[in-house]
C-alpha cells in the first residue's frame, strides 16, 4: 500500500473559500513527489493538512493504510512527518546546536544539555553529510545553510516523510544544486520527500512523480518523464 494517501480531500476555509476540492494525493515509499501548481492552486492548503496545521473539511488521510487524523504539527512530527518551511522557523540569535534541540522533549527525566546538543548535531551532520557547524550562530549563516539546519531538525525528530515548501525560492542556483544532491542522498537513505513548487522545470530535475494542482483540484499524478514543460 501507499505510505501516505489523501482521498477526496476538500477544504473550505471559514470565509467560504474552497481551497481544495476532492483532491487525491498518494505518496509511495522512497519517492520524491512534487506538488506543482500556480499561486492559489491549493498547494499550501494540502501541505498544511499533511502537517496537522489545518483539518480537512471532507475526505480521509491514511498513513501506511491506517486512518490518520492529525491534530497539530507536533502530532505530525510524532508520526514521522517533518516540514521544512519556506520561512525558516529558527531562532537567529541562538546557535545551530541550540536550535536543533529547541522544543524537543527531554527523554525521561534526562535534559538535553548544550554539549549533548553539539554532539547530536555533529553526529546528524556527519550521517547526512550536510557539513553543519553546531556552534555557529544562525543569524551569521547563509540561507542555504539555514535550510540545511531545518532539514536536520526534522531528521533529528525522526522524520521519514519530509515536506519541503518552495525550497528553492530563496536559494542561489549553486545552493539549489546542493539541495538537490542532498535530497537524492536522503532518498537513497530511505526517506520520502514531498516537494512543493510552482516551477515545473526544476521539479523535473529532481522528482520521480508530479501531482499537478489547478484551481483547488488535483489533475492527476504523472511520471516526471511524461510531463512536458508546456503543460
Ligand atoms: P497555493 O499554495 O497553491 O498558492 P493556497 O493553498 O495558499 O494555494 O491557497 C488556495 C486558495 O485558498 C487561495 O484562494 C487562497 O487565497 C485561499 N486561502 C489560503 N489560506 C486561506 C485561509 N487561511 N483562509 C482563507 N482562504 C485561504
Ligand atoms: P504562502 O503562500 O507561503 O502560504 P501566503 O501569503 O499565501 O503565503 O499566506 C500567508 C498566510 O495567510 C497563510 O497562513 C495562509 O493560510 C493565509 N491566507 C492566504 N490567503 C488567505 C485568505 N484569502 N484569507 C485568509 N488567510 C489567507
Amino acid at each position: 500500500s501507499q505510505l501516505l494517501e489523501m482521498k477526496n480531500i476538500t477544504k473550505v476555509y471559514p470565509n467560504g473559500v474552497v481551497a481544495n476540492q476532492k483532491v487525491q494525493f498518494s505518496l509511495s515509499e522512497g519517492e520524491i513527489h512534487a506538488i506543482v501548481g500556480e499561486n492559489g492552486a491549493g498547494k499550501s492548503t494540502l501541505m498544511k493538512m499533511m502537517f496537522g496545521m489545518e483539518a480537512p473539511s471532507e475526505g480521509e488521510i491514511f498513513l501506511r493504510g491506517e486512518p490518520l487524523k492529525l491534530t497539530s504539527p507536533q502530532d505530525a512530527i510524532d508520526k514521522g512527518i517533518g516540514m521544512v518551511h519556506q520561512h525558516f522557523m529558527l531562532v537567529p540569535s541562538f546557535t545551530v546546536a541550540e536550535n536543533m534541540v529547541l522544543g524537543m522533549e527531554p527523554k525521561k527525566g534526562v535534559g538535553i544539555n548544550y554539549s549533548e546538543a553539539v554532539r547530536m548535531t555533529e553526529e546528524m551532520s556527519k550521517k547526512y553529510n550536510l557539513h553543519v557547524n553546531p556552534k555557529a550562530k544562525v543569524e551569521d549563516l547563509s540561507v542555504g545553510m539555514k535550510q540545511k539546519i531545518e532539514i536536520l531538525k526534522a531528521l533529528l525528530r525522526g522524520a521519514k516523510i519530509l515536506i519541503l515548501d518552495e525550497p528553492t525560492a530563496v536559494l542561489t542556483p549553486q545552493e539549489t544544486e546542493e539541495l538537490f544532491r542532498e535530497l537524492k542522498q536522503l532518498k537513497e537513505q530511505g526517506h520520502t520527500i514531498v516537494f512543493i513548487s510552482h516551477k515545473l522545470k526544476e521539479v523535473k530535475a529532481i522528482c520521480d512523480r508530479i501531482t499537478i494542482m489547478r484551481a483547488g483540484k488535483s489533475e492527476g499524478v504523472f511520471l516526471t518523464r511524461d510531463v512536458s514543460e508546456q503543460d
